[in-house]
Parts: C-alpha cells; structure tokens; sequence
C-alpha cells in the first residue's frame, strides 16, 4: 500500500453530462479532476455551483489549448476563471486542489483551503531542461506535474528520474509520460512516490495520451497496493496495446497475494530498454524488474541480451519469457509448451498424425517445433515459400504454396488427408483480416481437429467453418492461457491459476 491517491478527469462539453460524469467518478475517485476547458463557459455559468457539491475532494483544471487542454482561452479568461472558482470553491470550505500552469501560479489569490500543483506539458517530446523546469514549477507550488511525450519507452526515464530528484529536495512531483511507451509511468507513479495517478471515468474517454481508465488502475494495476518492493514484470513489444497478458497475470499475482505487478513496456528500441533499465550494470533507474514476456518482433532479437537460454528456446530460436535474478538475465519459450497442452488434451498421442500449419513466422516456428518433436509429420503452408525454406529444412517439414484463390486451394490441396489443421497466420483477426479463413467448411470434413492460434476474436472465421463441418476445434485462447501460466510457474515458482486467467483473458476479449 502506498499513500497516493486516484484522481478521475471528468471532461463533458454540456453542464448536465459534465455533473452526470462527476457523479460517476464519485463511487470510485479519491480526487475528481475537473476539467473546466471541456466546458464552454456558458455552460459552466448554468450550473456552476452543482459542479462543486461533489461527495469527493475536488481538483479544478483550466487548461488553455496550448497546455493540452479542450479550448483556446486568454490569459484575461483564465485569470476570472480562477477567481470566480476560488470563491465558488471556497464557500464549501473544504480543502481542494487547483491545477494552474507556471505562467499564471504567481497571478492566483491562493485560497488557504487550495494546494497547489502546478503543471507543464509538452506534447511534441522531452525537453533538454526537465530539471530546470522542474526547479522553476516547484518554487512556487505544492506539488509539481511534469507530462512529456514518449515516442519510445526509454523516452520516459528523464522525466521518472525527477521521483528521485523530490524525494532528496522533501517535494513532491507527478512524472508523467504520455502516450502508450509511457504508461507504465502512470501505473508505477504512486509506488515510487507520486502524490497523484491520474485516470480517465472508461476506457474512450481519456483526457489524455496513455491514460488508463480508473476501473483498470483499481482491478487490473492495482496502483494503490504497490510499493517500491513490488516486484515488476511486464510484456516487451511493439505495439503491445492488445495484449491480454496484463489481465491474465495480474489476476494470477492477485490469486496467490503476491506484491507483483506486470505492465505493457512499449519497446521499439530494444537496445535501450535493455541497458537503459535493465541491465544491473548499466541501467539509469531501477524498477525491481523480475522479468517479463517478450512478443513481436522482439522474440528474436532478445537473444543477444540474454546471458542463459534453455534448450527448447535455443532449438526453436527465439524467446518468450525472460527471468531476470542476481541480474542475470535467463531466456525461456513457453509457446511450444503452450501449444502443445490443449493439443494433446484434445488429440493425444501425435506420433504419425498428419498435421498442416498455415503460417512460417514465429509463432509457426513454436508450433512446427512442438509438433515434430510430438512425432508428427508436418506440412508448412506459407504464401511466400522463399521466406519459409529455412523452417521447413531445420525441422524437417514438408512446404506447399498457399494458393491465392479458394478454387486453386480446393484443386491443389486435400486437407481432407491431414488429420489436424492449424493456423499460425493472422487470417481471422479482428481488423481487416477478421473475415478470412485458411480453409472452408466443406474442405475438411473428414479432419479430426482445427486449432487456431487467434484468440481475438475467440471465434474466428476457421473456427465457425469447422464447426460447420462438425470439426472440433481448440481456440488460440487455450495456448494464450497455457503459455502465459508456464511464464507464471517460472517467475514465481507457484502453480498457475487457469481459471483465473482463462476468465480474466475472455473477459476482456468479450469487453
Ligand atoms: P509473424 O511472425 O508475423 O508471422 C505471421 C505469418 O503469417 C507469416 O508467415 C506471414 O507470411 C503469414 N501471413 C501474414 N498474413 C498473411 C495472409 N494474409 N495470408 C497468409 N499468410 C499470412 O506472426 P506470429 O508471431 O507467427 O503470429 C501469427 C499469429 O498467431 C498472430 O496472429 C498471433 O496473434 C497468433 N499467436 C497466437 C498465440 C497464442 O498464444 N494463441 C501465440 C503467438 C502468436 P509472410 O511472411 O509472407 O508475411
């Protein structure tokens, strides 16, 4: 448990939908920001004193467009806004927060009742002169906001830094890095010593880049609960936006009460992040890091970094799951495993089965890999068969040309010979590809199995087409789940919650 506090922006452009939104960040906020720039000022006039009855401790923002905020405002507007919420405020006689930009902090008639944070944004990257901003903002302010936009996750090491920096100076500061490759700033703030984590009332209305929403910060991050012993884990890729991985193993932590937490690390650059903030003898902040996933297109490229890789990674070539302990860091790959547990619950013994797989990148490689050493004989599909040669030599499978059209695949391949199917391409996903489909109904009637390693949606295209061939299938939420709970059992040592974490994925795919 750490002793910072939500705060939930409310942000409507009408007065009624402005009070209806406060009302529902009142069940759960520890702080209601208010976001008056959403509002045009007529509708602020209208109900002006009702925005102030809130059940909760208010924050009032007044942000000019240039800072981030909704609208165009003059430095005259602003000035009358502040003094007309400072006495509005004031007559409730409580304590509040008002969030002011430097440029107006010595113009305000401070209110005893108000403390003060004040606040910098720049939107287009990082500043050369954080620490004199820093400096200049905490003169004359309680608490100082630094946001800065962070195009790779390294990015937001100089503005984390500044925790370091308060703590030494007895001040207070929120570092903020905005945008995907800073989140993590947003849900590991409170534990290193921010006063305030800004979240937005749902997921769609963020009143700013990275913003996550306050249901995801209580039950998925639970930020409050974490603390600088919290041991970190996390998934290393880009993008990572959609990945079901934070749901499944956070609720797994949760299940057996560890204080741990796994976080989306939007990586481009991975040779930053690995010396940059994790590498014992050279990172520039240190986040108690215990390991994490590892997915496109890092899965290769980790290997350098690594300084022990187990076996079945070496064979496969690429890597999942790191574990880092002592500072070293060790490489592992759960997919095979993960691919392979539902598959023999549902197949059993594979020796001799006939299997195609349509697909030769990575996770093909897992999949490939698994299935020869099962026994099985396996024929790789793939549209580029130059790309795909190397796979199919080293693990000794059999290579066939998709065919570009439906009539072509019917009259050059019978699927009907191969007893499973599996489709290791992103043919079904949601998006573009979400109404394709490696094979038809009526071309695999006498196959035993399909297994389709997209999990989003949970039933895909393939999915229904085998079912209306009466095929069974097994979903890529099954492989999702077993890989991740064999990353669970490496990190912690502990048996993986499955139903927790089946439930926790599905329920957010169905969100
Ligand atoms: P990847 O390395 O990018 O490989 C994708 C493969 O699919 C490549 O061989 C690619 O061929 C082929 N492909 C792409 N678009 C295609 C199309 N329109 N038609 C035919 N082939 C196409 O990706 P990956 O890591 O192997 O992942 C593949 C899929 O599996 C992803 O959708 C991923 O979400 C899913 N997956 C699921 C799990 C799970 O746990 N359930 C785990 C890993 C991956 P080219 O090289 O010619 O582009």
């Amino acid at each position: 448990m750490n002793s910072g506090k939500i705060c939930v922006s409310v942000c409507a452009e009408t007065a009624d939908e402005f009070i209806e939104n406060i009302k529902r960040a009142e069940q759960f906020a520890d702080i209601i920001e208010l976001r008056f720039d959403c509002l045009d000022l007529k509708e602020f006039r209208k109900k002006q004193s009702s925005f102030f009855s809130a059940r909760k401790p208010l924050l009032l923002t007044y942000r000019p467009k240039e800072q981030g905020g909704r609208r165009e405002l003059s430095r005259y507007q602003r000035i009358e806004f502040w003094r007309a919420a400072m006495t509005n405020n004031s007559s409730v006689k409580r304590k509040f927060w008002i969030d002011c930009e430097f440029d107006l902090i010595n113009r305000i008639q401070k209110s005893p009742d108000a403390e003060i944070i004040c606040s910098f944004h720049d939107f287009a990257g990082v500043p050369d002169n954080l620490n004199e901003i820093y400096e200049n903002l905490s003169q004359s302010a309680d608490i100082v906001k630094i946001a800065v936009q962070a195009d790779d996750i390294a990015d937001s090491i100089a503005v984390w830094k500044l925790l370091e920096r308060a703590k030494s100076d007895y001040k207070k500061v929120i570092p903020i890095a905005m945008g995907e490759a800073g989140k993590w700033t947003r849900i590991l703030g409170l534990a290193f010593g921010a006063p305030l984590a800004y979240a937005s009332l749902g997921a769609g209305e963020e009143t700013a880049a990275g913003q996550i929403s306050e249901r995801q910060m209580r039950d998925v991050y639970p930020v409050k609960e974490l603390n600088e012993q919290t041991e970190i884990y996390g998934i290393v890729g880009n993008p990572v936006k959609h990945s079901l991985s934070p749901f499944m193993h956070n609720r797994a932590f949760r299940f057996h009460d560890l204080n741990a937490v796994y976080i989306p690390f939007a990586v481009k650059n991975l040779h930053d992040f690995i010396n940059r903030m994790v590498k014992t003898e050279t990172r520039e902040i240190d986040l108690n890091l215990k390991g994490f996933s590892v997915t496109i297109p890092h899965k290769q490229a980790i290997i350098e970094y690594l300084d022990e890789i187990d076996e079945t990674a070496k064979r496969i070539g690429a890597v999942n799951t790191v574990k880092i302990e002592n500072g070293k860091l060790f490489g592992y790959n759960t997919d095979a495993d993960g691919f392979m547990e539902p598959l023999q619950n549902a197949y059993g013994d594979l020796r001799d089965a006939k299997v195609a797989v349509f697909g030769g990148g990575g996770a093909a490689r897992a999949v490939v890999f698994a299935l020869k050493r099962a026994g099985a004989n396996v024929t790789i599909f793939a549209r580029d068969l130059k790309k795909v040669e190397k796979l199919a030599a080293e693990f000794n499978a059999e290579l066939k040309k998709i065919s570009k059209s439906e009539e072509d695949q019917k009259s050059k391949t019978d699927f009907n010979a191969f007893d499973l199917i599996v489709n290791a391409t992103p043919l079904g996903t949601t998006g573009k590809l979400e109404n394709e489909t490696p094979v038809f109904a009526r071309d695999i009637e006498q196959v035993k199995l399909v297994y389709d390693l997209i999990y989003n949606p949970f039933e895909t295209k393939f999915i229904k087409e085998a079912g209306r061939a009466n095929v069974p299938t097994i979903s890529g939420l099954a492989m999702l789940v077993a890989q991740g709970m064999k990353q669970f059992e490496i990190w912690t040592g502990k048996p993986a919650p499955m139903r927790e974490m089946s439930r926790a994925a599905l329920n957010e795919i169905k969100n």
